[in-house]
């Protein structure tokens, strides 16, 4: 929602706010209004991944493996993976100016074969993006299996490459990253400056089994349940008193974090004793709980702090208004979520969602290119 007197600013200005410090009157007068777009949670698949995969799955004996397998391999899902012709005429039919590429995850090889195998992938990547100068972004992959080499790979990738921040396919095998092992991973994402991108995976196979009735694994549920559940073990563990600047994205619209902050801030308080509970609240008898870790903030603050969300398959005004009026236009970007979802279906929800311009071009393009550190390109945004 905006007040009265913006909407009347916006509208005497023509929706020019957005570069009153960068161009002159004319030329916003002669712009057409278009405004960049740029998608940030568009997958990709290189081939020797695919094929390994295959190999994996095929001896493997993890549901995750199984499940994953489903994916990659059905053939309309690797076509619009793995062709560029396929990727580029979506992107254009749609007037998509830009996508920031996510390679499928490498998380379910051994460490070694995954490993080689981000490295492979991001060596791609790097190509790609200077084979379609202004079309493709992308976040590296890599293998948490070995968090050293994982770290040596984020610093190859955000210096060498040149890519553009961290893709990383939630748990690996069932272990999640509030585990103080990985976080020489969390060390080179600060040290680069690089968001990571917390993508769904299946519910662990510890955990997958209740979610294997009524095809509730995936995207119907067991994804955001998974996905929220780490995001919540990273905060409730302090890696963020650890990383003040580390940023994660999830996409989804926040795998409906934003809709519980109420509530995990007051259970959480509860659980912690006095120290966190709001004016009138009861504090819980007999102080901190076990197993609890002393934060140095609530729930909801890591969350405003360390957070980006993102529209991939989430394209409903109610869910959009929610985000943007709870965590500001500054924390959410748009994403289609190619190839799992219809890239025109996208750009259509955002061309007619109801926000300002100033909040349309930041979600579509500005906050994107801030947080990726995409270059901005001025006669792209209106
Ligand atoms: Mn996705």
């Amino acid at each position: 929602m905006i007040d009265q007197n913006r909407r009347q600013f916006l509208t005497a200005t023509a929706g020019a706010a957005f570069l009153a410090s960068t161009t002159s009157p004319s030329d916003v007068i002669a712009a057409p209004a278009k405004v960049r777009r740029i998608a940030t949670e568009e997958h990709i698949a290189i081939p020797e991944v695919l094929d390994a995969f295959s190999k994996l799955a095929a001896t493997s004996t993890s549901p995750n493996v199984k499940y994953l397998q489903m994916f990659y391999g059905n053939p309309l899902y690797v076509r619009k993976l793995t062709n560029m012709d396929v990727r580029l005429a979506e992107m254009d039919r749609a007037g998509l100016d830009m996508q920031l590429l996510l390679h499928q995850s490498v998380q379910d090889f051994s460490a070694e074969e995954g490993t080689a195998l981000a490295a492979l992938a991001n060596d791609r990547l790097a190509a790609i993006i200077k084979e379609h100068p202004g079309r493709f972004a992308a976040l590296a992959t890599i293998a948490p299996q070995d968090p050293q080499k994982a770290a040596a790979e984020i610093e190859r990738a955000m210096t060498q490459l040149g890519l553009n921040g961290i893709c990383i396919y939630s748990h690996t095998q069932g272990e999640f990253l509030d585990d103080p092992k990985f976080w020489p991973i969390f060390d080179a994402a600060v040290k680069h400056r690089a968001a990571i991108y917390m993508h769904p995976g299946f519910p662990p196979d510890s955990m997958v089994a209740p979610f294997e009735k009524y095809q509730m694994v995936a995207a119907l549920w067991g994804f955001q349940a998974e996905t929220g559940l780490h995001a919540m073990r990273m905060i409730l563990g302090g890696v963020f008193d650890h990383y003040p600047d580390l940023q994660i994205v999830l996409g989804h619209m926040g795998e409906a974090l934003p809709y519980w902050l109420y509530r995990t801030d007051d259970i959480f308080a509860l659980l912690m004793g006095d120290e966190f509970a709001p004016a009138g609240r009861r504090a819980r008898p007999g102080g901190q709980a076990p197993g609890m870790v002393r934060l140095k903030k609530r729930p909801s603050e890591y969350f405003r702090a360390n957070f980006h969300i993102t529209t991939s398959g989430m394209f409903w005004n109610p869910t959009l208004e929610y985000c943007v009026k709870l965590l500001g236009a500054e924390k959410v970007l748009f994403a289609v979520d190619y190839p799992f979802e219809e890239t025109e279906i996208g750009v259509n929800f955002m061309k007619h969602a109801p926000l300002s311009s100033r909040d349309r071009a930041l979600i579509l393009h500005g906050n994107a290119e801030k947080l990726f550190r995409i270059k901005a390109s001025l006669d792209a945004v209106l």
